[in-house]
């Protein structure tokens, strides 16, 4: 690697040369890795538009093709480095990649500094031998934890070392940013989210103007495109220091060129973080008595509705300061002295929701405000954020990797803290020279950029007011809802409003918008095909599932309307379907449930099989009918002729009778229950032959049939002990009218099954559709109902039937004196012995069987008597 060179000369130059190239390359990466995050930070973010984009076909396959590449490139790259390493697969978390990455990072530094001290050797040795397995590292997932550690023990106390600490701290950190209590909750701040007007929180108006006889006078002479009046009618409320702004004037010291006053390294800075009331009152007076301070918030939105302020930076010429305003919510408002005073000039970068969320949170206002980024719109610069704004004037490069971390976090850790103060540090010098170089660009664009940063003052916090179509811009919509959608859409966007303002969340934390939208173009039937909607489920869906349920059974309640779309939103929204249940086929899905259709692509709202779809029509076109469903129909002996069957053919108008002729065709269908009860009852068929078979060989081989079975013998051979004709219910003669009788006839028509099997041996819900079920146990009604009338006992213990016998007053009188006791002692007959509906006989038989042949016979009281 490093050989002795002999000409020095040639040697500096080579290097000279080598550094060169080397130096270009990094900045060349530089600059396409400044790009590639440019770009990237234009990608939607999750958890806010990713998700509803993702839900798009066409996103979701850029996407995962994205990946697919990045994926390759890391494994190339990572090989190439050699540390080649197992890569998570395509489809993996983000932390998955991040931990691969990281893996690597920790590698390569662990390698430099080995390197390093290798050369450093170098410079004493002329013979340096480098490591083997620094410059042919072997995949890392190959070696063994014990291996790891030893290598880590090695090479301890070197800057690898130190690097890879620095990695793995930042990931620690990560993980202590959970939090695990709201701090709404552990200390006690409330907010009204109700819908009733913000109410103002200031309670001592410092700084205050002399209101001589109540009129507030309008100043807006100094610059005409003000217009107060109109700036103060736009609020609800009037700002509580409406006067002092219409009153203000800019301070002379401010208008005048000034020397900028450099800022001192965050070293020489000393750094205070206020989280007592005694610190807090030490603050204001220390404010109170400056020229002027630098303000930023850290807010948080997610776990609150009205939002949440969680840091305050202040940055005076000499000092910083971080606010955690949560110990002491109620007291921040003592800070409105010097925030009110209008000769302390407040610097702000883009001040539009600070001064609005100080004033929903703490009753602070803002008088004397300079927005450094009206400045730089003003002098037109080519970007317009803070960072930019350091990295002009103060050279630094902010970190912006915590501008969207959870700033609730306590305790605040140290990175965290350094970046929220490096977001005030530099403001007062970067206003310094802001404001020379508006000086220079004209005397009046100062005085604009101060005029249009005090109405951004003026400016009154106002409650968020729902909006029952606030969906309309809010949610993004891939077609057309039908009216059963449109009614779940705004019902789901409702009650998530509730929830957010009963629970002070987000209504995005209570459901997504894409997990709304989905919800409602689907409307699930069941809470399965809900969760499949709400995929990772949302904290409020899982626990008001009921809520959620009962809006889509309301909204399937709804008279569907039909409404038009255009092919184009037919396709998306199928397309759609398809991304979310991309694990399921058609085909499948059509058999995965025949109630629900909602989590498969079957787009049940729309009402129509999607055959129109050019490739599965092709599909159908072109398949031969023998492989197909029609095949079953032409095998049976009702046949249809193929040729009638031919519904579409290419190039041919579509017979609209043949195609209604083949719906009422796939009507008859068997659904796969029928299947299932077809196959129990053939089984059951094919059982009972067995049986017949087994029995016909013994009586063949003289044996006595059989009438006890223990668990020895084969079920086939155990033969229930009961007449089949008896329970055959479909055979039973009934006397009764003929009305009836024909009555019956025409219900026993309806009831034939199929003679491949014998329903007789079947319970009537197992062979039984609803309907013929009803129909017999009607008739079976009027059966017991003529028994009753003609006077005769009933062979039916039912109490509901017993009270109906009571309540035909028809009925004879029973003499027990005259009656014949020894009839107890004969069998009961019963002209309607064969009817029984019920399979009372059978239960009976059995149960007399068990109690050694007791009879059974009820007298009119409905007791039940038991004789031997
Ligand atoms: P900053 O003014 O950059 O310190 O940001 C103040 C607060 O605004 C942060 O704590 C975030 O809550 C919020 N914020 C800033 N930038 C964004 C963004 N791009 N998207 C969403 N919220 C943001
Ligand atoms: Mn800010
Ligand atoms: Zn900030």
């Amino acid at each position: 690697m490093s050989q002795p060179v002999e000409d020095n000369g040639e040697h500096d130059e080579l290097v000279r040369e080598n550094i060169q190239v080397m130096r270009k390359r990094v900045e060349e990466m530089t600059r396409t890795g400044a790009a590639l995050v440019r770009e990237s930070n234009g990608l939607p973010k999750s958890g806010a538009d990713f998700e509803l984009y993702n839900s798009y076909p066409t996103f979701n396959a850029f996407m995962k093709r994205s990946e697919e590449r990045l994926n390759a490139l890391i494994g190339k790259i990572t090989k190439s480095i050699g540390c080649a390493m197992r890569l998570p697969d395509v489809g993996s978390s983000i932390e998955h990649y991040t931990e691969c990455v990281i893996e690597a990072q920790d590698n390569i530094a662990e390698r430099v500094a080995t390197l390093h001290g290798v050369l450093k050797k170098a410079e004493r040795d002329t013979i340096v031998k480098v490591p083997e397995f620094i410059t042919k590292a072997g995949p890392t997932n190959r070696k063994t934890e014990a291996e790891v550690a030893e290598a880590m023990k090695t090479f301890s106390a070197n800057i690898g070392t130190v690097l890879a600490a620095k990695f793995r701290e930042r990931r620690e950190e990560a993980a202590q940013m959970v939090v695990h209590e709201k701090p709404q909750r552990t200390y006690n701040i409330t907010s009204d989210n109700s819908s009733a007007p913000f109410a103002s929180k200031l309670t001592v108006k410092h700084h205050a103007v002399e209101r001589r006889s109540g009129i507030v006078v309008v100043d807006d002479n100094e610059s005409g495109q003000r217009d107060w009046i109109s700036a103060s009618a736009e609020t609800e409320e009037e700002h509580p220091y409406i006067a002092e702004m219409l009153h203000f004037k800019v301070p002379e010291k401010q208008l005048k060129s000034v020397t900028p006053q450099k800022f001192k390294t965050l070293t020489e800075t000393p750094l205070t973080i206020v989280d007592t009331k005694e610190k807090l009152e030490s603050l204001r007076d220390k404010l109170n008595s400056v020229e002027e301070f630098s303000v930023d918030l850290e807010h948080h939105e997610m776990r609150t509705y009205l939002g949440l302020t969680c840091l305050i930076q202040i940055s005076t010429r000499d000092e910083d300061f971080i606010i955690d305003p949560f110990p002491m919510w109620d007291r921040i408002g003592i800070l409105n002295e010097p925030f009110t005073n209008p000769n302390i000039l407040k610097v702000f970068h883009g001040s539009d929701n600070d001064v609005l969320w100080l004033q929903r949170d703490f009753g602070v206002h803002v008088v004397n405000l300079f927005d450094t980024y009206v400045a730089m719109k003003k002098l037109k610069y080519p970007k317009f954020s803070l960072a930019y704004l350091a990295f002009r004037f103060a050279d630094v490069v902010l970190d912006k990797q915590y501008q969207l971390a959870d700033w609730r976090a306590r305790p605040l850790r140290n990175a965290m803290i350094n970046y929220a103060r490096e977001d005030t540090h530099y403001l007062l010098y970067s206003y310094d020279m802001l404001r020379e170089q508006l000086l220079q660009q004209g005397h009046k664009d100062l005085e604009n950029v101060y005029a249009e940063s005090n109405d951004l003052c003026i400016r009154v916090y106002k409650k968020p007011v729902f909006n029952p179509k606030g969906y309309m811009t809010e949610i993004k919509f891939r077609f057309t809802l039908n009216n059963r959608q449109d009614f779940a859409l705004t019902s789901l966007y409702r009650w998530r409003d509730i929830v957010a303002r009963a629970e002070d969340e987000s209504p995005q934390f209570v459901l997504p918008n894409h997990m709304l939208l989905s919800l409602a173009e689907t409307l699930p039937r069941d809470v399965g095909g809900i969760y499949v909607c709400c995929n990772p489920l949302p904290y409020f869906v899982k626990q008001r599932t009921g809520d959620i349920l009962k809006i889509m059974v309301e909204a399937r309640d709804i008279k569907l309307e039909k409404a038009e779309r255009s092919v184009k939103e037919k396709t998306d929204a199928q397309e759609a379907r398809g991304v979310m249940n991309d694990s399921m086929d058609y085909i499948t899905s059509v058999l995965k449930s025949k109630i629900d259709f909602s989590h498969t692509k079957f787009d049940e709202e729309r009402g129509e099989l999607d055959i129109d779809k050019n490739e599965e029509m092709k599909e159908i076109l072109e398949k031969d009918h023998k492989e197909s469903l029609l095949s079953v129909l032409e095998s049976s002996s009702v046949a249809p002729n193929p040729e009638a069957m031919t519904v579409v053919e290419k190039g041919k108008k579509p017979d609209n009778k043949k195609i209604g002729k083949l719906l009422n065709e796939l009507d008859k269908f068997v659904t796969p229950f029928e299947c299932y009860q077809m196959m129990l009852i053939a089984k059951q068929k094919q059982e009972e032959e067995d049986r017949e078979e087994a029995e016909r060989k013994r009586l063949e081989e003289g044996d006595k049939p059989k009438t006890m079975f223990s668990h020895h013998d084969a079920a086939v051979v155990r033969k229930p002990e009961f007449d089949p004709k008896i329970l055959n219910v479909d055979n039973l003669k009934v006397e009764a009218t003929e009305a009836e009788e024909q009555q019956k006839e025409t219900t026993m028509e309806e009831q034939a099954e199929p003679p491949i099997f014998d329903p007789s041996r079947f319970s009537d819900d197992q062979i039984m559709s609803k309907k013929a079920i009803k129909r017999k146990m009607q008739a079976a009604r009027r059966n017991i109902d003529v028994s009753v009338v003609l006077g005769e006992t009933s062979s039916c213990s039912d109490p509901k039937k017993i009270k109906t016998e009571e309540e035909s007053g028809e009925v004879e009188e029973f003499d027990y004196n005259k009656a014949d006791s020894s009839e107890f002692e004969k069998p009961v007959s019963d002209p309607n012995a064969a009817f029984d509906p019920f399979h009372q006989k059978y239960r009976l038989k059995n149960k007399s069987k068990k109690n050694n042949s007791m009879k059974k016979s009820s007298n009119r009281t409905g007791t039940i008597n038991y004789k031997k």
